[in-house]
């Protein structure tokens, strides 16, 4: 069997056509575009890349984007000042600041201070927790997660009853994940790095989500035949065929793999693109709840 591959770039298109037309709708409605607000603390090459292209995404769309670049020695109390004043703007309907943050300033307690009805990254506990009592509705979800059912609503796969397996468990990918399959009515195995026997967990999977961050650690032989097998991971190795220079894999040995899945995500080209189509969607969402 080969695989179908499933583009999330394509998808991601579609998901951004749709939010370009709810902006226009929304600054009919209402006279002014839903606002981004991104912030990054340091100068980390691939951190300022992605904090670029999501305030490049939101421009594209209509919205207002605006990406505040602070320095590496900024102080806790000054980034929360920052986070507090965005809070209190009605003009700015997303705040996303970039993790991870240098060692001297406590993420949670930044995370902690973003108004959770603007916290467009879902990392919020209070959105968390709507996530966890099913409440998904009331929450915002966090954006790679929701790509991942994106992918398997166009992979088709019926996901009540279905077994599911996640590896990883961190609290921006496999949590969350886990709980839209559960709340998709799934059965759902949360693996990690203290599991017993993995490959014999992935085996029974007919939906498999790689969410660790070790370059193809998912072997072909790991794979049911047939499922569908949705990889997160982002790793960049060198190339073996260009002596000095890098390419990007996944969590899953994606040759092997594709000989037995029915559905699979490339890497690169399958759930990152949807991250940033998700938190697009996540800061329409804010802006039209914000506005009643
Ligand atoms: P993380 O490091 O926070 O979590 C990794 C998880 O993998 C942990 O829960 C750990 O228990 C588990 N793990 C580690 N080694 C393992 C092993 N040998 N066997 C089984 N489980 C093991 O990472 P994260 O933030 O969840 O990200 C995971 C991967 O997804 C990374 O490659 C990251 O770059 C990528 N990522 C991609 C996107 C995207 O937009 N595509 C977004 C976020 C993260």
């Amino acid at each position: 069997m080969t695989a179908r591959v499933l583009n999330g770039k394509e998808l991601a298109e579609q998901v951004r056509a749709t939010v370009r037309a709810g902006v226009a709708d929304f600054v009919k409605a209402h006279g002014r575009a839903p606002g981004l607000d991104v912030i990054i603390v340091g100068e980390d090459a691939a951190s300022v890349v992605y904090t670029r292209n999501k305030e490049k995404a939101a421009l594209e769309v209509g919205m207002r984007g605006n990406l505040h670049r602070l320095p590496a020695q900024t102080g806790e109390a000054e980034l929360l000042a920052i986070i507090l004043r965005l809070n209190d703007d009605p003009s700015v309907d997303g705040i996303l600041v970039q993790l991870p943050l240098p060692k001297h300033i406590d993420s949670d307690k930044v995370i902690l201070a973003i108004d959770p009805s603007k916290d467009v990254d879902g990392f919020h506990p209070v959105n968390a927790g709507q996530l966890a009592i099913g409440r998904a509705d009331r929450a915002l979800v966090p954006c790679t997660p929701r790509g991942c059912m994106k992918l398997l609503a166009l992979a088709g796969t019926p996901l009540a009853g279905a077994r599911a397996v996640v590896i990883g468990r961190s609290n921006i990918v496999g949590k969350p994940v886990a709980q839209l399959l559960l709340a998709e009515h799934a059965t759902v195995t949360i693996a990690h790095s203290r599991t017993r026997d993995l490959p014999a967990v992935c085996r029974e999977a007919d939906v498999l989500i790689a969410a660790v961050g070790k370059p193809e650690m998912v072997r072909g032989d790991w794979v049911k035949a047939g499922a569908v097998v949705i990889d997160v991971g982002i790793n960049r190795v060198s190339d073996s065929a260009n002596p000095g220079k890098t390419r990007l894999v996944g969590d899953v040995a994606y040759d092997e793999a594709a000989e037995r899945a029915g559905a699979i995500t490339p890497v690169p080209g399958g759930v990152g693109p949807l991250t940033i189509a998700c938190l697009l969607e996540n800061t329409l969402l804010s802006a039209k709840r914000r506005a009643g």
